[in-house]
């Protein structure tokens, strides 16, 4: 499985490339490296123009593209019924563009589509990195705090926790959030369940790969 990465900085590429390993049971092809966005709404703007390039310039199967949610709505199992779509998702917008984008393309390089692989971090990556390391951290309690009108952290909290600064060097910040998330390299169900924003994008590569492998879910 060849797969492409599209994320908002080095840092969180760093991190999905560990991710989509444990995912996946073993490290896949990586194509067409560095793609990245800066921060929301870049990552959805520049979407289109990078599955295009990917689909017909490329042989890469699975787009795998992230995003930090900041204090947009959170996607819930609400909005995975058949036709909902939610604009202030990440999550929804995000796959919304891959079936617009998609749908007009005609077949190339031996295949229909790109595949997708789409997530979101609530409310930043480094709430993933604390993932069974801080039991206040997980998607439910900011939800909760949003409904409630006080969020239970901030980003620069989050920041503090894992780096210890909210201005971590970049070799710093990488090299913190790699350590941080592979602890879960064995085993992702931890944070599938208390991120579902990572849960989707797990699914995302499950059922991509079965697809390849000619076993359509
Ligand atoms: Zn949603």
């Amino acid at each position: 499985m060849k797969v492409a990465l599209l994320s908002e900085s080095p840092a969180d590429e760093a991190v999905l490339r560990e991710l989509v390993a444990a995912v996946l049971g073993g490290s896949p092809a990586w194509s067409a490296a560095g793609l990245r966005a800066r921060g929301w709404p870049s990552v959805v703007q520049v979407l289109p123009a990078v599955i295009r390039h990917l689909h017909f310039n490329t042989d890469t199967d699975t787009l795998v593209v992230t995003a930090d949610a900041d204090d947009s709505v959170v996607h819930t199992a609400a909005h995975e019924a058949p036709g909902y779509f939610h604009p202030q998702c990440r999550l929804c917008q995000l796959r919304a563009v891959f079936r617009r984008t998609t749908r007009k393309l005609p077949p190339a390089r031996g295949r229909n589509r790109v595949l997708r692989g789409v997530g979101v971090a609530v409310p930043a990556l480094e709430a993933w990195l604390l993932c069974g390391r801080d039991a206040t951290v997980g998607e439910s309690a900011w939800i909760e705090g949003q409904s409630a009108g006080r969020a239970p952290y901030t980003r620069a909290e989050l920041k503090w926790r894992v780096y210890g600064t909210d201005r971590p060097s970049l070799p710093y910040e990488i090299r913190r959030a790699v350590e941080e998330i592979r602890r879960h390299g064995r085993d992702t169900r931890r944070l599938e369940h208390d991120f579902p924003g990572f849960g989707v994008l797990a699914r995302d590569l499950r059922e991509d790969q079965a697809m390849l492998h000619g076993h359509p879910p």
